[in-house]
């Protein structure tokens, strides 16, 4: 069998996967709600000859498995939608319901191409009696960063070998490190009560510590690496001014580009933290609620995913679709494009992408999402790409992804990327020396892992 018979399954499957971006795209559920989304890729994937593994802990989360022995190839998929970004298929700010979620991150195409593949693959194993294993990774909560570290801690992961994942965004890309790691963690600080005015000698501020942590951190970030990114936010428990607060909390999230330099920066807060705790005479509880890692390259599972988006059939659009995507970055300032076709190298007056970027364009492309897919890549080789549904200028988590990934372009564009999926699967289970070169490379650089989470 060729890779084009690989690519005519998928096309076969285009009518599944069209309707699956529409049906999570018509109900958008944000992380933690995915109810009808992972059960609408359940069924798909049941009906289709998959075993189903759920994890009760985790309601939203499974993996549906087929085949048997080695490889196992882990295809990621997601499906949460972000809030507020309700948003027709159209040019201007039109929500289909005032303040609903929308697929402004385009993860209705994300988990539908990830289940289109993972059935072709299927129908490919049994024509050519192909030994191995592929699991569809249903994956939940990754607009919140822990889905997956959340299914890692739970042992969801065990047992495969390596990982694909893919991402829409505006080019077609193989991306071999990105993301910074981060992690998120709060400090419940405990003083004393007591009338502000008539007993504040009486009194000991949780508040006064919140305030003083912040400033402390404010001087910390001086020194510290300068891609590292601390955010916070403060909360002082609804105690009105007149009453000495005895309850306040920070919430703080950290980001780096790697996860070591993200823990000895969160050490360094919590230094602060009960500094601030002993300036007030109040008590620090700190709880580190999730943390998820930086992408691990695996250069040579990308040089394979290279390999095969140049040789994969790109989506072919109509005039009329390519229309609407001129429509969507007009509705932008003048000159929003700009940054990113510098960045990609194209014309001044490029709309779409419709080429596969150079295999090494990723490292000029700045980056500083976080994504929970990180952690994936350290228990395992795992490749990444991105492919182009959003013309350059906009970026994803705007109503103007929402009403591109609800588009037939975002359907066509998915539908490549699981040609792509279901092509890098293929090579997998059928090169085993170009499988044994990944695995290798993964295991000669001693990766220790273990997930940032506490339930
Ligand atoms: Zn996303």
């Amino acid at each position: 069998m060729s890779k084009q018979t690989v690519f005519d399954k998928v096309n076969a499957l285009e009518g599944l996967c069209s309707s699956s971006c529409q049906f999570l795209w018509d109900n958008p559920e944000v992380g933690g709600t995915e109810e009808k989304s992972a059960n609408y890729m359940r069924k798909l994937l049941k009906d289709a000859g998959f075993t189903i593994v759920n994890e009760e802990k985790l309601p939203h989360a499974f993996y549906a498995e087929f085949g048997s022995g080695r490889p196992v190839i882990a295809i990621l998929g997601e499906y949460d939608a972000l809030p507020g970004l309700s948003q027709k298929v159209c040019p201007v700010r039109e929500p289909v319901k005032d303040g609903a979620p929308g697929h402004g991150c385009g993860h209705n195409l994300l988990g539908s191409a990830s289940v289109t593949a993972a059935i072709a693959m299927k129908q490919v194993m049994e024509q050519e009696k192909l030994p191995g294993t592929i699991r569809f990774y249903g994956c939940p909560e990754e607009e919140l960063l822990c889905g997956k570290v959340k299914m890692a801690y739970y042992h969801m992961f065990d047992g495969c070998d390596c990982a694909i994942a893919w991402h829409p965004a505006s080019s077609n890309m193989v991306v071999d490190q990105c993301y910074l790691a981060s992690a998120y963690a709060r400090f419940y600080f405990t003083g004393i009560s007591s009338h502000a005015a008539f007993a504040p000698e009486l009194g000991r501020s949780a508040m006064d510590a919140v305030e003083l942590m912040n400033v402390g951190t404010n001087y910390l970030r001086e020194h510290v690496i300068s891609s590292a990114r601390i955010h916070y936010s403060s909360d002082n428990c609804g105690f009105p001014p007149n009453i000495v607060p005895s309850k306040a909390n920070a919430w703080y999230c950290v980001r780096a580009p790697k996860m070591s330099d993200v823990k000895s920066i969160l050490d360094r807060i919590e230094k602060v933290a009960r500094g601030a705790a002993m300036m007030t005479e109040t008590e620090v509880e700190v709880k580190v609620e999730y943390g998820c890692c930086e992408m691990r390259p695996a250069h040579k599972f990308a040089d394979v995913t290279h390999r095969v988006m140049t040789e994969t059939p790109m989506p072919q659009y109509t005039a009329e679709e390519l229309a609407f995507v001129k429509s969507m970055q007009d509705s932008l300032k003048p000159g929003a494009a700009e940054k990113d076709r510098a960045s990609y190298g194209v014309a001044a007056d490029a709309v779409l992408h419709d080429g596969v970027c150079a295999r090494d364009l990723w490292k000029q492309v700045p980056n500083s999402a976080s994504s929970d897919s990180g952690d994936v890549s350290y228990m395992m080789p795992m490749t990444s790409f991105t492919v182009a549904n959003l013309p350059f200028g906009v970026a994803p988590h705007t109503w103007q992804s929402t009403a591109l990934t609800g588009s037939s372009v975002g359907a066509k564009a998915a539908l490549y990327a699981a040609r792509v999926i279901a092509g890098v699967a293929y090579t997998l289970l059928t090169e085993p020396e170009t499988t044994g070169a990944i695995l290798k490379e993964f295991r000669d650089a001693h990766v220790e892992y273990t997930p940032m989470y506490t339930e």
